[in-house]
């Protein structure tokens, strides 16, 4: 696949994130204004729901795109998905005949604000990094036993909160919690010193399964819309403590942090890559009839308050054992439904190389082993430091990036339970 050229500014440079190719879905505000929902281009954002309230695009079930959210495309299905694409590349293609009628529906990407791209419905998270898991089983267990007996068999996860999910550019507070310490005789409430990231991809599914009927991997990756960075913050003090035997509960229940982009599986299509070879036979409903994971180079940056960005990882999504496909068929097989806004993190993804780690508990090796950044060092983050995570697959001459997803860890509340004025 070749680079699709359009007119738009900036949609042909080599690096950008927005090519013809990509075309992901995101809601965004000029000031004053509602939120709606657009597709990013170039240096533009394109005002679809603009374009629909005009009649120029029309899909099957429209009005689709008359709330500032994308779960009523998502909810049509797959042959809307893609029709949605085709049309919209024809406005935006090289030489298209509709220029001069979709123009003035573009709005720069500097003067608009962006929004939540979807309702997340429910939120479930894994554990699918092999690295990952090795690298934190060993911390918490020991070499020994830091791969679960279950771990190359089941993709496992735990239900998380929707409620949490956020948009990139939103704050996260540092949260107090309950830890407690291997010298400690009883626990401590306290804010949290060991607050962390963890660089995920998170698979939204476009549509539901029905309850009490599992689905197979093939149906699995037809209901998967697309995808977007996330990064699922993660307090290690309070994981440790409260994680055995039911697993993560108010560790992970902060934020998760998404990409305010979502990109549709149909433009991750060229750069399909198959999961690692298995250790162990999986059983057969987990099989993948084929390649379904994707070539897509990650990156996590750090930059403290007032000082300069280092990037402290690069990695790729090729990295996990186990695919969204994978994940989303074994969700169901206990007859769970899913819903439309479903969004499934993948678990962090780590490389093999120390450089190559996706959360500072393991870039840190447990805050044993501080790493440099621009004028200092880190262990974990630190009060007012800004966390990006960036991601693309590399195309011959383009690229199809995700945009940035970017929080920043203000200082804990001085009392949380502090009431009144
Ligand atoms: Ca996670």
């Amino acid at each position: 696949m070749n680079l699709q050229l359009s007119w738009v500014p900036g949609a042909n440079r080599p690096d950008g994130d927005f090519p013809l190719n990509n075309l992901p879905c995101g809601v965004f505000s000029r000031a004053g204004e509602e939120p709606r929902c657009g597709m990013a281009i170039g240096d533009f954002v394109l005002d679809v729901a603009a374009l629909e309230e005009e009649g120029l695009l029309v899909l099957d079930g429209g009005p689709l795109l008359d709330v500032p959210f994308w779960n009523e495309v998502m909810e049509v299905g797959p042959a809307v998905w893609a029709a949605l694409r085709a049309r919209v590349a024809e406005f935006l293609n090289e030489g298209s005949q509709f220029r001069a009628q979709v123009e003035p529906h573009l709005v720069p990407l500097a003067d608009v604000a962006l929004h939540m791209p979807l309702l997340v419905s429910e939120y479930t998270d894994f554990y699918a990094g092999r690295n990952h898991a090795q690298n934190v089983g060993t911390m918490f267990r020991g070499a020994e036993n830091a791969l679960p007996p279950n771990w190359l068999h089941i993709p496992i996860g735990y239900n998380g909160r929707a409620s949490s999910v956020v948009v990139s550019g939103t704050p996260v507070r540092r949260p107090w919690g309950q830890v407690k310490g291997p010298d400690h005789a009883v626990p401590a409430f306290q804010p949290s010193r060991r607050f962390d990231i963890e660089l995920e991809l998170g698979a939204v599914v476009g549509q539901a399964s029905t309850h009490g009927h599992p689905v197979t991997v093939d149906e699995a990756e037809a209901m998967i819309f697309g995808y977007v960075l996330l990064n699922d913050w993660s307090a290690r003090d309070i994981q440790a403590w409260e994680y055995q035997p039911l697993g993560p509960f108010q560790a992970k229940a902060t934020a998760t942090s998404i990409s305010p982009w979502i990109v549709m599986s149909a433009a991750l299509e060229p750069f399909r890559t198959s999961t690692p070879a298995r250790e162990v036979p999986l059983l057969p409903y987990l099989h993948e009839p084929r390649p379904m994971l994707y070539d897509i180079a990650l990156e996590v940056a750090l930059t403290p308050e007032g000082g300069r960005e280092t990037v402290i990882s690069r990695t790729n999504y090729a990295e996990m054992y186990y695919s969204a496909p994978q994940q989303l068929a074994h969700h169901t097989t206990s007859g769970c439904a899913m819903t439309v806004g479903d969004l499934l993190g993948s678990g962090t993804i780590s490389g093999a190389a120390k450089d190559a780690r996706g959360s500072l508990l393991e870039l840190s090796w447990g805050g044993k082993e501080p790493f440099a950044i621009d004028g200092g060092t880190r262990s974990f983050i630190e009060d007012n430091d800004t966390l990006t995570l960036r991601g693309h697959a590399q195309g011959k001459g383009y690229r199809i990036g995700f945009g940035a997803c970017r929080g920043q860890v203000l200082p804990a509340l001085a009392d949380p339970y502090a009431r009144g004025k």
